[in-house]
């Protein structure tokens, strides 16, 4: 039997609303979910992806919000995911950049926590984010990447980048018909 796929997302800007340049979703009450976000979620999760979130949380080491404040997030956030018909995991990065750990976003460190143990082909694997970051994390660890339009990027600036990502969708409901179009070509190719 083939491995599971896998599925990336980015939290802020993908799943739920941006909080804004240099701000954080620090407690359950912030947390909105984007229009069709859990629709794709439960989408995704019903064509057989397992979806892990890979997200930056530096509120943390800043102080800004406690680690029980994200777990309380986290823990609601997957509650309506299930209540919804969708799965995932999260994992998160809770350091700033000068902490100089091997998890902060573009390195690739949650990634392979996330898949630990696990084959995962990851030139077929999708990664859907909101900033620039989350495309340069996605090149380095060798996966396709989506950039949406329903964050922190407005589409039209990201096209000026240097690095480019290998999509661009307006939201994570557009991306996932992305993801699964390419599944079913695939399997067209299988045949
Ligand atoms: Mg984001
Ligand atoms: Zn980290």
């Amino acid at each position: 039997m083939k491995n599971k796929k896998v599925v990336f997302l980015d939290r802020d800007g993908v799943i739920n609303r941006y909080p804004g340049e240099k701000k954080f979703v620090t407690r359950w009450e912030e947390f909105h979910f984007l229009p069709n976000a859990l629709k794709a979620i439960r989408r995704l999760t019903e064509e057989g992806y397992e979806i892990k979130v890979i997200s930056n949380q530096s509120g943390i080491a800043k102080g800004i919000y406690s680690q029980e404040s994200l777990n309380e997030i986290t823990r609601r956030m997957i509650e309506e995911v299930k209540r919804e018909g969708g799965r995932m995991e999260v994992y998160y990065c809770p350091h700033r950049e000068e902490d100089g750990c091997d998890c902060r976003k573009p390195k690739i460190g949650l990634f392979l926590k996330a898949t630990q143990g696990k084959e995962v082909d990851f030139k077929s694997t999708y990664f859907v984010g909101d900033g620039s970051i989350d495309v340069e994390a996605g090149k380095r660890i060798g996966c396709k990447t989506i950039l949406v339009g329903s964050g922190r990027t407005k589409l039209e600036d990201a096209k000026k980048w240097d690095i480019q990502p290998d999509y661009f969708a307006q939201d994570l409901w557009e991306a996932s018909g992305i993801i699964l179009k390419h599944k079913n070509n695939e399997r067209q190719r299988d045949n």
